[in-house]
């Protein structure tokens, strides 16, 4: 229970202070890129390499930005009563061109009438961001990403989200959503413990179950009234 306690302790802090700083990089990283870009044309052929360095390094501080607040606008929480359907809809619509480029499909399924949901819809996107940007992530050869959406009635919205890659072991399950936690060689082991965060101020929980060599399944569950 301590070590519980210290982790969302933890979490709360590490997370308030980056998001309000991921605010700040967002813009200026915008304009670095588009006039970077203009320069490549006028770059000596010699100087190609360091360009390139230049724009990958700058897309590894975009995707840790994304990880924190594609939508999520510190300013702008607004927690009200949501079709979790829709807001599921609009997060894929988001990631089908990744998807894509990754040979990845996803497979949708939910329960007819599902209740509205107590949440921050920006909130619950950037959730479903992270936790499905690593599933496409973790098929390098491409595959079936399944979403499903059902619903204990009257107590809580549960959303499955399910990849076919290489699994997580058991005893690095625990180890999720810790600040900085990662074994991709370019990971920001952020998008976890932003999203479990989130989850933690909607009074949700999330388990994981997954299977070595077969694949991973992240549950969410929310609960659907204010209290
Ligand atoms: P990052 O993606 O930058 O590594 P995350 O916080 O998103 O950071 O994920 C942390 C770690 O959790 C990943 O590096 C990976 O080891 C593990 N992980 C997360 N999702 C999955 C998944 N679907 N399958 C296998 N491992 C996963
Ligand atoms: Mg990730």
């Amino acid at each position: 229970l301590q070590e519980q306690l210290q982790k969302s302790d933890t979490l709360s802090v590490v997370g308030e202070l980056a998001a309000g700083i991921a605010h700040e990089i967002r813009n200026p990283m915008t304009a670095l890129k588009g006039f970077i870009q203009l320069l490549e044309m006028s770059i000596k052929e010699d100087h190609s390499m360091y360009f390139k360095v230049i724009m990958s390094e700058l897309r590894r501080i975009e995707s840790t930005i994304t990880e924190f607040l594609i939508l999520a606008k510190p300013q702008a929480i607004q927690f009200k009563n949501n079709d979790m359907r829709k807001v599921m809809q609009e997060t894929l619509e988001l990631l089908n061109g990744q998807a894509l480029m990754n040979n990845v499909q996803f497979n949708f399924k939910y329960a007819d009438e599902l209740p509205d949901v107590f949440c921050e819809p920006n909130q619950m996107k950037q959730v479903f961001i992270n936790i499905i940007k690593n599933a496409i992530e973790v098929m390098p050869e491409g595959g079936f990403v399944t979403i499903t959406i059902d619903n204990q009635p009257n107590e809580y919205i549960h959303i499955v989200i399910e990849d076919e890659g290489e699994g997580i072991p058991e005893k690095k399950i625990k180890r999720l959503g810790e600040p900085f936690y990662t074994t991709k060689e370019r990971g920001t082991g952020l998008g976890l413990m932003v999203s479990y965060k989130i989850i933690k101020e909607h009074k949700g929980k999330v388990e994981v179950e997954s299977e070595v060599g077969v694949g991973t399944k992240f549950h969410i569950y929310i609960p659907i009234k204010r209290n």
